[in-house]
């Protein structure tokens, strides 16, 4: 009979699997049990990584058998069936007080069912997310755990154990009960399409405006990242940009096809803020960036559509680098804003009891967003923890109104001179329309009473009205 000596197992080894298994190994007080489907996975692992002292099996049972009590497991498979598919492998052999962690990019409603599901039977089920891809998952994450306080006092440690260090703090905190976990890491991606949108546009007006070539701007991102714009993100685009095609001796990116691709998280991210009445604006038009980049068939049009763009006359390089670089840097504030209150939106629907300050802390190392900005927003969140955007808080309305000349420059000459700015001018607009003390919403709902009758509210009195226009139907 198998002994149990393992205090967490993982289930899937492919390239996460294995990374977050090996990384589990390396931690002190560790002893990992891994199981796979197709069993020839977890034999290569034993053998590649002896030194980490796995305890593999070959069957399911027996991989539940070599656990400590309560059993502890990380899936790591394919979201979806095959996810499902484990978890009703694992919950017909766990019992009451044992742990089901899904670490797959599961949609967090389907978190939500599953969690309810097993609970039910007194399994915890924690949707985890986890970024930061292959190497994040070897070296260290960022973990956003959900399900219960309770399970994450036995999790707790063990994610920690693996988690990526910022400025001394594990990258990992118990975000909230069931689906947070999930919700908040599909946040995180979607503030992720903006912020590589965002960089992307920057890109193309010091390309096309300011005629630099990729090796300068990859300059311009090198210095732009010893200052407030400082991120992993600005980091790898100035490595992409200085890269030469050994092939055709080009830059790179002037050979890679500009048609880019997603794999859905963005896309939830702005459906379910749809659903939720957020404005998301930047995230969704980054979304909406990498489907026009896709439509083929629609941008073969490019040579037949006139253009009538003016050139934008640069007298000042060096101006005008600061100003593309403060615009960007207004543009990612908003869209951080639109994701923390898209993250305030969604604790407010499901009951969740969300820390934002502890979520900017988590995503400071080891994913994708890593980033020093992120200590702002955690500032902002330790001086008013009910902060309702963060471009309310001192710090971003100083920051912003700084940009503000630069930022309505850049996006005024990139519309003259035909660049497309989706991100930086969507996130403007979005500003201007929080700022304005007066929208022309009042017209929108006079046409809806208008034709439909919806009433409307007046500024001057309480109740609700209904006019009988003279074109009244
Ligand atoms: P993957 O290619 O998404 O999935 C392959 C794994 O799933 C294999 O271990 C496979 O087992 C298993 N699997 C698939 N269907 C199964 C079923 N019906 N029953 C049992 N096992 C099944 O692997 P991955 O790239 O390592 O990603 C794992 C998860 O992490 C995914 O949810 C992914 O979205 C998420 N994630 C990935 C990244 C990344 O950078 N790749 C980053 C963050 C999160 P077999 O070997 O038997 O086929």
């Amino acid at each position: 009979s198998v002994a149990a000596v393992a205090n967490i197992g993982v289930v899937g080894l492919a390239v996460m699997g294995s990374n977050l298994a090996r990384n589990l190994a390396s931690r002190e007080g560790n002893r990992v049990a891994v199981y796979n489907r197709t069993f020839a996975r977890t034999a290569l692992l034993l053998e590649e990584h002896p030194e980490a002292k796995f305890v593999g099996s070959e069957s399911i049972d027996d991989f539940v058998a070599s656990l400590t009590t309560p059993r502890t497991a990380l899936i790591m498979v394919q979201a979806g069936a095959g996810t499902d598919a484990v978890i009703n492998e694992l919950a017909a052999r766990f019992e009451p007080g044992d742990i089901i962690v899904d670490g797959g990019n599961a949609l967090f409603t389907d978190t939500i069912r599953r969690e309810k599901a097993l609970s039910a039977n007194g399994i915890h089920f924690v949707g985890a997310g986890i970024s930061g891809g292959e190497e994040g998952a070897l070296k260290g994450p960022s973990i956003m755990p959900g399900g219960s306080v309770e399970s994450y006092k036995t999790l707790g440690p063990i994610l920690a154990s693996i988690a990526a260090i910022a400025e001394g703090e594990p990258c990992v905190t118990h975000v909230g009960t069931d689906g947070a976990g999930h919700f908040v890491k599909m946040i995180h991606n979607g503030i992720e399409y903006a912020d590589m949108q965002l960089i992307a546009e920057a890109y193309d007006i010091l390309r096309q405006a300011g005629r630099f070539s990729p090796a300068e701007i990859a300059d311009i991102f090198t210095q732009w990242n010893t200052g407030e714009l400082e991120s992993y993100l600005i980091e790898i685009t100035a490595e992409i940009l200085k890269q030469v095609d050994a092939k055709t001796g080009k830059p790179l990116v002037d050979v890679i096809l500009d048609e880019a691709g997603s794999k859905g998280t963005g896309v939830w991210t702005v459906q379910t803020a749809l659903d939720l009445g957020v404005p998301v604006s930047g995230i969704a038009e980054a979304v909406f960036a990498r489907s026009l980049s896709s439509q083929t068939a629609q941008r073969a049009g490019s040579h037949t559509l006139p253009a009538d763009a003016t050139l934008w006359n640069i007298t000042d390089k060096e101006a005008f680098v600061e100003d593309v670089r403060r615009a960007l840097y207004a543009s990612k504030i908003v869209a951080y804003a639109q994701g923390f209150d898209a993250i305030r939106a969604g604790a407010k629907q499901y009951n969740w009891t969300i820390d934002l300050g502890a979520v900017s802390k988590i995503w400071r190392g080891g994913c994708i967003i890593r980033a020093q900005f992120l200590n702002r927003i955690a500032d902002a969140y330790a001086t008013d923890a009910n902060l309702l955007s963060l471009l309310h808080d001192t710090y971003f309305t100083e920051a912003v109104s700084r940009s503000l000349a630069s930022w309505r420059t850049v996006v005024a000459h990139s519309a003259l001179a035909g660049i497309p700015v989706p991100a930086f001018g969507s996130s403007l607009s979005y500003y201007d329309g929080l700022r304005a003390p007066r929208l022309p919403a009042a017209v929108v709902q006079g046409q809806r009473d208008f034709f439909g009758a919806h009433t409307y509210k007046r500024s001057d009195m309480p109740g609700i009205f209904h006019t009988l226009w003279s074109g009244d139907r």
